[in-house]
């Protein structure tokens, strides 16, 4: 398909086609109810091309998307783990089966380098060959002892909490959309899917194959629009809402959430510290560096922002450093192929934000020692591998999030002082420690105030270790996903508490003094047998 448009052809794969395109956006749950909305252009990054529109949600459009979302988890709800469970082993295949298209899909919306868009698509696959493996034993009911042995008895059951709303964002589209639905629909609710406009035709073929996997029709609900226009909404509609995105944001969506009384989990922002220690294997933390700062485009979450150098590796650091930025940035390119190994921001607005903080810290002092320009000759909203030095607190890049390709190096000679400036920050979400001494390593890594630390590595490690639950803390969210706890909070838990024997009415008769010993007697017997 080609589509010229007043800002140029497109340049999709063959395997994107109108056909294809117009199939996924006539899946959104739009011009049902309510007052029909102007439906939104899709551009394709590379090249500011029109891809296709996408209908728009109203909030009589969400409000039936939850109810039909609702009608659907009823009888999904009364399945059993394995057989919701059976859906999921399908779908993992036809993830893979269909991970080029889905690559295409997302590299369409959010420009990102192929490689990049391939591991992106292959999140959703690891998160649901997790709790493949671990949803039964995890929502299984518990049996606790009572009260009072033999006499009582009490169980915990987690039952799924009804319709989730899964808001999610354009940085990893697929990823998060995917994988946060994921735990939710095996805990046996209905979801609705708020995407990012941008990024939604990725998500949407992801809900295909859900379907061809065998969910239940009308059980995932696609809902698109502004955030603030379907947001309140959906929010109001739902049971739990698991937000992924900015912490302004965020600060909104638990607003909403706690207004309507319902749960909710916030992945936000960060503005992650790299602490390379004087022992550090320069020729491991280049390459770590490169990825965990410049992977992406340096629009994740978890990448490095700020990276704080031991004085005895300072100078070969940097040297090295700006080198292998500059071969990065020697390879971006648009192309649906593996050769660049950067891409494209997501638009032309975020690039100019992007560029904002870099001039900013340009003109108030700092240096900038690679990169610094846009690169229109690649396509619109390219930015180079930028690296910074000089920067100091009144700088917006030094503090606030600019989730670019864009660092800032400061020099350390006292580990004390660097831990303390990694944590001089109201974000919490990732961290990175490099040493050849693991211990030490470690013992840093205790001290780092982040939700997530890694040693030796930027982030692919705790991230990619599903079994281990990953969230921020400080201003960098609430809550977590991945773990036994990233399925249990799509459950309520109930307690069902059994009486075999009704011993409070055999001794309504006994006197108020006897029954005070009886009872005092009890509870010391109990604590000295260590019974409860
Ligand atoms: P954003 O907060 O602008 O938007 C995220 C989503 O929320 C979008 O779908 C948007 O349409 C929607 N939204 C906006 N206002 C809303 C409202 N009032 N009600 C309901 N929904 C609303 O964030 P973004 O710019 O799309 O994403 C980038 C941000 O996300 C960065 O700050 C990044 O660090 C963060 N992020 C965090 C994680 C994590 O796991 N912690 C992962 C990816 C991205």
């Amino acid at each position: 398909m080609e589509t010229t448009t007043q800002s140029g052809a497109t340049t999709l794969p063959p395997r994107i086609t109108k056909t294809l395109i117009d199939r996924l956006t006539a899946m959104v749950t739009a011009g049902t109810a309510g007052e029909k909305r102007e439906p939104f252009e899709m551009i394709e990054v590379y090249t500011g091309g029109v891809v296709g529109e996408l209908p728009q949600s109203s909030p009589e459009d969400v409000v039936a998307a939850v109810a039909q979302a609702r009608a659907a988890q009823r009888e999904w709800a009364s399945w059993s783990v394995d057989r919701r469970v059976a859906v999921f082993q399908r779908w993992h295949e036809l993830l893979l089966t269909e991970i080029e298209t889905i690559a295409d899909l997302i590299q369409i919306g959010c420009g990102k380098a192929r490689r990049m868009a391939i591991e992106e698509a292959c999140d959703p696959a690891m998160v649901a060959s997790h709790y493949i493996k671990t949803a039964k034993r995890v929502l299984k009911p518990v049996q606790r002892g009572g009260y009072m042995p033999v006499i009582s008895a009490s169980t915990e059951q987690h039952r799924p909490k009804g319709v989730v709303a899964v808001i999610a964002p354009w940085n990893f589209p697929f990823a998060i959309a995917m994988s946060d639905s994921t735990p939710a629909l095996i805990a046996g609710n209905g979801v609705v899917l708020k995407p990012d406009n941008k990024t939604a035709l990725c998500t949407l073929f992801g809900v295909e194959l859900l379907y061809q996997a065998g969910l239940p029709r009308g059980l995932m609900q696609v809902v698109c629009g502004g955030g603030p226009d379907v947001g309140p909404t959906l929010i109001e509609s739902s049971d739990y809402v698991m937000f992924t995105g900015s912490t302004a944001t965020g600060r909104t969506i638990g607003e909403l959430a706690g207004r309507n009384l319902i749960g909710c989990s916030l992945e936000l922002g960060g503005k992650n510290p790299m602490l390379v220690l004087d022992d550090a294997n320069l020729d491991d933390v280049i390459p770590g560096a490169v990825f965990a700062v410049f992977g992406n485009t340096g629009q994740a979450c978890m990448h490095i922002e700020r990276i704080y150098v031991h004085d005895k590796v300072y100078d070969e650091f940097v040297r090295r450093f700006v080198a292998a930025a500059e071969e990065l940035g020697a390879t971006a390119g648009a192309s649906y192929g593996t050769d660049p190994e950067i891409g494209s921001l997501v638009s032309v607005d975020h690039m100019e934000k992007v560029a904002s903080h870099v001039e900013d810290a340009r003109v108030k002092g700092a240096t900038v020692l690679t990169g610094g320009k846009a690169r229109p000759d690649l396509g619109p909203a390219f930015y180079e591998p930028t690296i910074l030095t000089g920067v100091t607190p009144e700088m917006t890049h030094a503090t606030m999030e600019t989730f670019g390709p864009v660092v800032t190096v400061y020099r350390f000679s006292d580990e004390n002082d660097a831990v303390e400036q990694a944590n001089a920050t109201t974000y919490g979400l990732n961290a990175s420690v490099w040493s050849r001494d693991l211990a030490h390593a470690k013992r840093i890594a205790d001290r780092i105030e982040a939700g997530n630390v890694n040693v030796n590595d930027g982030f692919v490690v705790s991230y990619s270790s599903k079994m281990t639950p990953s969230g921020g803390i400080k201003q960098s969210g609430v809550g977590s996903r991945h773990g036994d706890s990233g399925l249990l909070k799509y459950t309520d838990t109930v307690h069902i508490g059994v009486q075999k024997r009704q011993v409070m009415a055999a001794r309504a008769a006994m006197p108020w003094a006897k029954q005070l010993r009886t009872t005092l007697l009890t509870l010391r017997m109990m604590r000295k047998l260590g019974i409860r």
